[in-house]
């Protein structure tokens, strides 16, 4: 089907397709999943009788999103409730039959009990379409070596991300974060990966640990590109300029595990606040809502809401309007890159948003602000609460790491830093300062914050 080497795209016909076009398949593909829905799942089919709606009424997207969302606290209850009462977990939010059932995928579970992701194969070939569809734009083909240093276990970004880099045609290393760096940093010496998948913050440690463990500086290990994923720093610019150099690689940001809702960034990401390209949109239909009442929000250029996203064409437990808690900007016109599809970036979670005198903050947008002050801190930071948010007594506390600096040095490195958070979060944090390497980083997610147990 997807012939020439050449191309650009992995599937021109549909990443071109005019976005009136792709609505029209979108519209037709959500009709059908609705009716498929209400029929095979009683959690699905409730979702309507809340509203006294049936699928047959949903003729347009704005009779879609009169359905309640369904939130990740609500799938985490219906799969227990499913687990005590039907012996398995997807037997209420399940559409497909347990014999063609061919995979289970969880998230990480680092905020509770994991939630399942079932998948049928033709499911799977979607989530290894999208996988190719993002590396192919970023220049990845047939011939390239990857080495995934992402969690291998459960964690959509495992076993799913490998099978779609084969799909691609590419060569995959499946070393995982697991076996610790010097494994992920042997195994580089010994099968010379064009590229790498990892955390950034993973990344950093393995520019930091590459010496030691190799006898080379990392930007002589010959990888070419560094594609972050599991965290949010991929979407900062000097995460990803620190990983560009440390590397010598170009480095892209990627969203999108076992489930249908797939983004990477481009080479113009500096000038484009970091978004990702959305390239599952036949797949997925993204909305926007507000966090606090979850009204909709239209899709236009610069619109902020938390993303509520529908699986399409989809036969496992496809998900409906499910609300996972990430806010998200999207950008609908031309990208500078030239490559299709409309952008977006995950700013932070609704439930790690913290308030500090009312004002909004989110921890990556911390990070955002720490990182522009590279290479005099490491980038490692914590944010100490005394219980957990949103509300934060003040000051917001953070615990931040610096690159060897003298106490002189440090005195006016947090005039300067403090002033920057005032400037663009709008906060005064009171900081903490910590030697090079207190924190750790060889964790599969980075946890920003700790809550202090006095
Ligand atoms: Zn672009």
């Amino acid at each position: 089907m997807h012939s020439d080497p050449r191309r650009e795209l992995w599937n021109p016909t549909i990443e071109t397709l005019p976005r009136e076009a792709l609505r029209a398949l979108q519209l037709e593909r959500l009709q059908k999943q609705v009716l498929y829905n209400h029929e095979r799942s009683p959690v699905h089919r409730r979702k309507f009788e809340q509203v006294g709606a049936h699928p047959r009424d949903i003729r347009s997207f704005e009779d879609f999103a009169r359905i309640p969302v369904m939130t990740k606290d609500e799938h985490r209850r219906m799969q227990q409730e499913s687990l005590e009462r039907h012996g398995s977990p997807s037997a209420l939010m399940g559409c497909a039959p347990p014999e063609e059932i061919v995979r289970i995928n969880a998230t990480s579970g680092t905020t509770g009990v994991p939630t399942l992701y079932t998948l049928t194969a033709h499911d799977v070939a979607i989530v290894n379409e999208m996988h190719a569809r993002k590396y192919w734009r970023t220049g990845i083909r047939p011939g390239h070596t990857m080495i995934q240093a992402l969690s291998l276990s459960m964690f959509t970004g495992g076993l799913p991300l490998s099978q779609g880099i084969m799909n691609l045609g590419a060569c995959v290393v499946p070393v995982g974060i697991e076996g610790g760096t010097k494994r992920v940093l042997d195994m580089v010496k010994l099968t010379r990966p064009h590229a790498i998948v990892a955390t950034p913050s993973f990344g950093q440690y393995l520019i930091e640990e590459a010496p030691r463990h190799t006898g080379k500086p990392a930007h002589e290990l010959g990888l070419r590109f560094f594609f972050c994923a599991g965290e949010g720093g991929g979407g900062n610019a000097d995460t990803r300029h620190a990983l560009a150099d440390g590397f010598g690689a170009r480095v892209y940001d990627h969203t999108g595990g076992g489930h249908a809702f797939h983004g990477i960034s481009c080479d113009r990401a500096d000038e484009v606040d970091g978004a990702m390209h959305f390239v599952s949109e036949d797949h997925c239909l993204l909305e926007l809502v507000d966090p606090k009442d979850r009204t909709p929000i239209a899709l236009a250029e610069g619109a902020i809401g938390e993303m509520v996203f529908t699986f399409l064409d989809w036969r496992g437990g496809p998900f409906m309007r499910y609300a996972l808690g990430d806010l998200l900007q999207v950008w609908t016109s031309p990208c500078l890159c030239g490559k299709p599809g409309i952008r977006f970036k995950i700013l932070g979670r609704t439930d790690d948003m913290l308030t500090v005198k009312g004002v909004n903050v989110y921890p990556q947008a911390i990070a955002g602000v720490i990182a522009r002050f590279r290479p005099h801190l490491t980038g490692a930071f914590r944010i100490r609460l005394d219980r957990p948010g949103p509300k934060v007594r003040p000051p917001l506390r953070l615990r931040v790491e610096h690159a060897g600096l003298e106490a002189s040095d440090l005195a006016s490195l947090e005039n300067r830093l403090v002033a920057e958070f005032r400037e663009r979060l709008h906060v005064r944090p009171q900081v903490e300062w910590l030697a090079q390497g207190t924190l750790a980083r060889e964790t599969g997610k980075t946890h920003l914050i700790e809550i202090a147990h006095s």
